[in-house]
């Protein structure tokens, strides 16, 4: 009797098995396949835009994790870092930007075999003219359009490979 419902079970479970190998993939191929991510994702580094900053100081006030530290002389931010490695993605300090200097950048692919990677500088935070790097539009929907349309997984096949 015990061994007729071990056999079942294990029927059943081929059968579930069966019907899997069937069906169509719901996941993508990464790294080879790639969707967009949400125009607005909270990307694993901050941007900064010198030429707007006013040197406030708000956004290292705000952060709750300590991590954006800045030196200012005559009204001037002359020193910045943020070690993402405490940051917790909260958001803070890029809304409480009054002039939208801050922002979060868009990529996500940033691991790193070093813990010191994830402490930017100034140069590394920067963003200027013609700069590749892309920022997320997070608290900044300005600039939403800059950005590719976010892609769902029921669009994955139309992505190239
Ligand atoms: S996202 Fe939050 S934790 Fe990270 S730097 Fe900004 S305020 Fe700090
Ligand atoms: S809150 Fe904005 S304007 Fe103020 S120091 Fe930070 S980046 Fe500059």
């Amino acid at each position: 009797m015990k061994l007729e419902r071990y056999g079942n079970g294990i029927a059943k479970g081929m059968l579930v098995t069966v019907k899997h190998l069937f069906r169509h993939p719901v996941t993508t191929q990464y790294p080879e396949q790639k969707l967009n991510i949400s125009r607005r994702t909270r990307g694993n580094e901050l941007i900064w835009q010198e030429s707007t900053c006013i040197a406030c100081g708000l956004c290292a006030q705000n952060c709750p994790q300590g991590v954006i530290h800045m030196k200012v002389e005559n009204k001037k931010v002359v020193e910045m870092t943020a070690d993402m490695g405490y940051c917790i993605f909260c958001g803070m300090c890029v809304e409480a930007c009054p002039r939208e200097s801050l922002y979060f950048s868009y990529e996500y692919e940033k691991s790193t075999y070093k813990r010191e990677d994830l402490n930017l500088d100034k140069d590394k935070m920067l963003f200027a003219e013609g700069s590749t790097k892309r920022r997320s539009a997070y608290a900044r929907p300005k600039i939403e359009e800059e950005l590719p349309k976010q892609t769902l997984l029921q669009d994955r096949n139309k992505l190239k490979k």
